[in-house]
């Protein structure tokens, strides 16, 4: 098919075609000049604060300290690449083995080349940069797809965008879903997708066709288990911060608390009162919170709702809130008792501002709660006694767990890798794993110092081959990696004076 031809049937091509040829240029770029780049990025995402904190306020009436939060991310993990990045691009040599004496090993982290990006509503910015920056780090060509949810968000992402890059290596495609789908169809190296699952999987398929590597941050059910020893006022005020920021629309919020059964009540008492000296210290209403954020859309809002009317019809009971207002996009925090399996509640992310306390008598029956549903991404207990700690951490698995807090594992550490297992995700996310991410991991074997009879190992094979292949399988190689570098120290010595003499 020609160039011409080829431009029609996807609108999106030509800006995929002028990416992948810009893709080699950007891969022989060095650390100082993807340092600068990320550096002039991060001056122009801070340059448009005013833009970045009014685009929040339309969209979810973001608090500017929460949006200042959401950019500290941002700042953080730029100054992280920023000072590792030559070490990352560096040969990571590797410890040498029997079978490569004589031969130096290493990884050499090098560009998979062009990236797509689609992203969410929820954290638009971290979202599209923390990917956005680790794809510049690793020397790649990058396209964003915004979501359609937080438009003014996409419109600011397109100006920093623009005003830092030519679109041949990192371009910004405003649109909705009939744009990922043009998208989706080119043959980018790689897919990063946060979002919900049914579109995960449309990434996914969409991967399959051109062998993409893919890094989906998805969302599930987040337990928080309370062990009878936690600190009860603690535990409530931390799970009232956890799961009314962002007015629950937070990947990592807790969804639902399992409370063991003699301490049920008393947490419940604890929270609701947390939440109220959060966002209701004058008792004038939730409403009125100037911290509290609103739903994204009426879509969200009526399925947020429907959730909670399906739970109240089946007898679930309001401990606190319960009230909407549909005109605000408003859902009150809510914390729901005498919650059933059976309530959709229980069965899908809330992904809003209503937290469902279920208790539980045995340990086992609270873990198996939490294995009836997909792996989540984010899990949580509060306990002080640590035999109750290790139990949880040793029964159940999560993309990540925070023992005696919540959500502070997200953007924090650069050090520690995000992302879910299975349902809730795959790959991760932050620091060197975003570089990762982006990056192949070529094994590189030079064959600098040949050791020994460089012919042994060619057919026709020798006996002196055939017994030491043998040798080999028959015993357990106990040989130290020590001595290996050892042997190797030794092999490059005399190598190094054998030329030299001739
Ligand atoms: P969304 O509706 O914005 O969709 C995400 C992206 O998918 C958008 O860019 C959208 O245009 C695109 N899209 C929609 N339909 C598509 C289609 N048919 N084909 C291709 N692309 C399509 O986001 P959402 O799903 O409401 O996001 C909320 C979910 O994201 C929650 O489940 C939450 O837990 C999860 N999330 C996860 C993380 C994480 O880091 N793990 C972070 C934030 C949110």
């Amino acid at each position: 098919m020609n160039a011409v031809l080829q431009a029609e049937d996807n609108p999106q091509r030509p800006l995929f075609e002028r990416l992948a040829t810009n893709a080699d240029a950007l891969r022989a770029t060095t650390a100082e000049q993807r340092v600068a780049k990320i550096r002039r990025l991060l001056a122009a995402i801070l340059g448009v604060r005013p833009a970045i904190l009014e685009a929040g306020r339309k969209e979810l009436r973001l608090s500017p300290t929460d949006l200042d939060a959401q950019l500290l991310m941002v700042k953080a993990e730029a100054e992280f690449i920023c000072k590792h990045l030559a070490a990352w691009m560096a040969p990571q040599p590797v410890q040498g083995s029997l079978m490569t004496l004589g031969k130096r090993s290493y990884i050499q982290y090098e560009p998979k080349g062009v990236v797509l990006h689609v992203s969410t509503w929820n954290a638009p910015i971290a979202e599209a940069f923390v990917p956005g920056m680790g794809a510049i780090a690793a020397g790649c060509a990058f396209v964003l797809k915004p979501s359609e949810l937080a438009p003014h968000s996409a419109q600011v992402l397109a100006d920093i965008v623009a005003s830092v890059f030519k679109d041949d290596e990192f371009a910004v495609v405003q649109g909705g879903a009939d744009v990922a789908t043009d998208l989706l169809k080119l043959p980018f190296n790689h897919f990063f997708y946060i979002g919900g699952h049914a579109v995960g999987r449309i990434i996914l398929r969409a991967a399959a066709e051109h062998f993409a590597t893919v890094t989906l941050e998805m969302g599930g059910k987040n337990p928080v288990v309370i062990d009878a020893s936690a600190d009860l006022a603690e535990a409530g005020r931390k799970i009232a911060w956890g799961r009314l920021a962002n007015a629950g629309q937070v990947c990592v919020a807790p969804d639902y608390a399992l409370v063991q059964a003699s301490v049920a009540d008393a947490f419940v008492t604890e929270l609701a009162q947390a939440m109220r000296a959060m966002y209701d210290a004058a008792g004038t209403g939730f409403q009125e919170s100037a911290d509290l954020p609103r739903i994204v859309n009426r879509r969200h809002f009526d399925r947020i709702k429907a959730l909670l009317d399906d739970a109240l019809a089946k007898g679930a009971r309001v401990e606190l809130g319960g009230h909407t207002d549909a005109e605000d996009l408003y859902i009150e925090p809510t914390i729901l008792s005498h919650v059933t399996e059976d309530m959709r509640i229980m069965q899908e992310e809330v992904f809003g501002p209503i937290l469902c306390v279920l208790p539980y008598t045995t340990r086992e029956a609270a873990i198996a709660t939490i294995r009836r549903r997909p792996k989540p991404l984010s899990s949580y207990v509060f306990a002080k006694d640590r035999d109750a700690i290790d139990w949880f951490l040793a029964h159940t698995t999560s993309g990540s767990t925070v023992v005696n807090h919540n959500l502070i594992q997200s953007g924090t550490n650069p050090y520690l890798p995000f992302g879910g297992v299975n349902a809730s995700g795959r790959g991760r996310l932050g620091g060197f794993a975003t570089f990762q991410e982006c990056s192949n991991a070529r094994s590189v074997v030079e064959d600098e110092y040949p050791a020994g009879d460089p012919n042994l190992m060619f057919p026709p094979y020798s006996d002196k081959y055939k017994q030491m292949i043998g040798k080999m399988l028959a015993k357990e190689i106990k040989l130290p990696d020590a001595a290996i570098n050892l042997i190797n120290g030794i092999i490059k010595t005399t190598s190094v004076f054998s030329r030299a003499k001739h």
